[in-house]
Protein backbone atom coordinates (compact mmCIF):
# COMPACT_ATOMS: atom_id res chain seq x y z
CA UNK A 1 0.00 0.00 0.00
CA UNK A 2 1.72 3.22 -0.88
CA UNK A 3 2.33 6.30 1.66
CA UNK A 4 -1.10 8.46 0.05
CA UNK A 5 -3.14 5.49 0.23
CA UNK A 6 -2.27 4.73 3.83
CA UNK A 7 -2.96 8.76 5.23
CA UNK A 8 -6.33 8.63 3.52
CA UNK A 9 -7.64 5.46 4.96
CA UNK A 10 -5.99 6.79 7.88
CA UNK A 11 -7.92 9.71 7.85
CA UNK A 12 -10.80 8.11 7.66
CA UNK A 13 -10.53 5.82 10.43
CA UNK A 14 -9.62 8.88 12.97
CA UNK A 15 -12.78 11.37 11.26
CA UNK A 16 -14.59 8.44 12.34
CA UNK A 17 -13.42 8.27 15.92
CA UNK A 18 -10.50 4.77 15.12
CA UNK A 19 -6.72 4.70 15.66
CA UNK A 20 -5.13 4.17 13.06
CA UNK A 21 -3.60 1.01 13.93
CA UNK A 22 -1.46 -0.90 11.16
CA UNK A 23 -4.45 -3.29 11.15
CA UNK A 24 -7.47 -1.05 10.76
CA UNK A 25 -5.54 0.40 7.60
CA UNK A 26 -4.81 -2.65 6.04
CA UNK A 27 -8.22 -4.41 6.50
CA UNK A 28 -10.39 -1.51 5.73
CA UNK A 29 -7.76 -1.00 2.22
CA UNK A 30 -7.87 -5.05 1.54
CA UNK A 31 -11.59 -4.78 1.85
CA UNK A 32 -11.95 -1.79 -0.68
CA UNK A 33 -9.39 -3.44 -2.99
CA UNK A 34 -11.49 -6.72 -3.04
CA UNK A 35 -14.96 -4.98 -3.50
CA UNK A 36 -18.14 -6.46 -3.23
CA UNK A 37 -19.13 -8.61 -0.57
CA UNK A 38 -16.42 -10.45 0.90
CA UNK A 39 -16.03 -13.10 3.90
CA UNK A 40 -12.99 -12.44 7.01
CA UNK A 41 -11.26 -15.36 5.60
CA UNK A 42 -11.46 -13.39 2.35
CA UNK A 43 -9.63 -10.37 3.47
CA UNK A 44 -7.20 -12.81 5.39
CA UNK A 45 -6.01 -14.21 2.23
CA UNK A 46 -5.59 -11.26 0.63
CA UNK A 47 -3.40 -9.54 3.05
CA UNK A 48 -1.51 -12.41 3.27
CA UNK A 49 -0.92 -12.49 -0.17
CA UNK A 50 0.66 -9.42 0.23
CA UNK A 51 2.69 -10.56 2.70
CA UNK A 52 0.84 -9.47 5.34
CA UNK A 53 -0.42 -12.35 8.15
CA UNK A 54 -2.99 -11.30 10.69
CA UNK A 55 -4.35 -13.65 12.89
CA UNK A 56 -8.06 -14.62 11.95
CA UNK A 57 -9.14 -13.13 15.66
CA UNK A 58 -7.11 -9.98 14.69
CA UNK A 59 -9.22 -9.79 11.90
CA UNK A 60 -12.62 -10.41 13.09
CA UNK A 61 -11.41 -8.01 16.33
CA UNK A 62 -10.66 -5.04 13.35
CA UNK A 63 -13.67 -6.11 11.12
CA UNK A 64 -16.04 -5.47 14.15
CA UNK A 65 -14.47 -1.98 15.49
CA UNK A 66 -14.81 -0.87 11.75
CA UNK A 67 -18.21 -1.80 11.79
CA UNK A 68 -18.57 -0.33 15.24
CA UNK A 69 -17.36 3.09 13.59
CA UNK A 70 -19.92 2.60 10.65
CA UNK A 71 -16.63 1.93 7.87
CA UNK A 72 -17.86 -1.10 7.07
CA UNK A 73 -21.36 -2.90 6.82
CA UNK A 74 -22.15 -6.67 7.48
CA UNK A 75 -24.12 -8.45 4.94
CA UNK A 76 -26.34 -11.87 6.85
CA UNK A 77 -26.72 -13.65 3.53
CA UNK A 78 -27.72 -16.84 4.89
CA UNK A 79 -25.77 -20.25 6.17
CA UNK A 80 -22.10 -19.83 6.67
CA UNK A 81 -20.28 -16.58 6.97
CA UNK A 82 -21.58 -13.10 7.93
CA UNK A 83 -20.01 -11.11 5.06
CA UNK A 84 -18.51 -7.66 4.68
CA UNK A 85 -18.09 -4.62 2.69
CA UNK A 86 -16.69 -1.26 3.01
CA UNK A 87 -19.33 1.50 2.68
CA UNK A 88 -21.56 3.28 4.71
CA UNK A 89 -24.76 3.40 2.83
CA UNK A 90 -27.24 1.71 4.80
CA UNK A 91 -28.45 -0.80 2.09
CA UNK A 92 -29.93 -4.58 2.35
CA UNK A 93 -29.60 -7.91 0.19
CA UNK A 94 -30.36 -10.03 -2.70
CA UNK A 95 -29.24 -13.79 -2.46
CA UNK A 96 -29.46 -15.88 -5.53
CA UNK A 97 -30.65 -19.16 -4.82
CA UNK A 98 -28.80 -20.28 -7.98
CA UNK A 99 -25.64 -19.06 -8.22
CA UNK A 100 -25.38 -17.86 -4.68
CA UNK A 101 -24.86 -14.59 -5.85
CA UNK A 102 -25.09 -11.67 -3.23
CA UNK A 103 -26.34 -8.01 -4.85
CA UNK A 104 -27.35 -5.22 -2.93
CA UNK A 105 -30.37 -3.35 -2.75
CA UNK A 106 -31.02 0.01 -2.13
CA UNK A 107 -33.15 0.54 1.21
CA UNK A 108 -35.96 2.62 0.74
CA UNK A 109 -35.56 4.92 3.67
CA UNK A 110 -32.00 4.80 3.45
CA UNK A 111 -30.94 4.44 7.22
CA UNK A 112 -31.54 2.28 9.50
CA UNK A 113 -33.82 0.94 11.44
CA UNK A 114 -35.71 1.18 8.24
CA UNK A 115 -38.31 -1.49 10.05
CA UNK A 116 -39.99 -1.41 12.80
CA UNK A 117 -40.44 -4.34 14.83
CA UNK A 118 -44.11 -6.40 15.02
CA UNK A 119 -44.19 -7.15 18.60
CA UNK A 120 -42.60 -5.04 21.22
CA UNK A 121 -39.38 -7.05 21.62
CA UNK A 122 -37.47 -3.97 22.53
CA UNK A 123 -35.60 -1.16 21.26
CA UNK A 124 -34.96 -1.43 17.69
CA UNK A 125 -31.67 -0.40 15.99
CA UNK A 126 -30.94 -1.84 12.82
CA UNK A 127 -32.95 -4.32 10.32
CA UNK A 128 -31.73 -6.49 7.67
CA UNK A 129 -33.78 -7.84 5.19
CA UNK A 130 -32.87 -10.59 2.38
CA UNK A 131 -34.56 -11.02 -0.35
CA UNK A 132 -34.41 -14.21 -1.85
CA UNK A 133 -34.59 -15.19 -5.38
CA UNK A 134 -33.13 -15.99 -9.07
CA UNK A 135 -30.94 -13.18 -10.46
CA UNK A 136 -31.29 -11.65 -13.51
CA UNK A 137 -28.15 -13.69 -15.10
CA UNK A 138 -29.68 -17.33 -13.88
CA UNK A 139 -33.22 -16.09 -15.12
CA UNK A 140 -31.65 -15.64 -18.72
CA UNK A 141 -29.45 -19.22 -18.82
ZN1 LIG B 1 -27.81 -16.06 -9.88
ZN1 LIG C 1 -23.98 -4.76 0.10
Amino acid sequence: MDVQRAAELSGRLRERGLRATGPRVEVLGALEDLGDHRSADEVRDRLAADGRRLPRSSIYNVLNSLVGAGLVLTADAGPGAVLYEAGREWHHHFVCRSCQGVFDVECVVGARPCLAAGTAVGTVDEAQVIFRGTCAACMTT
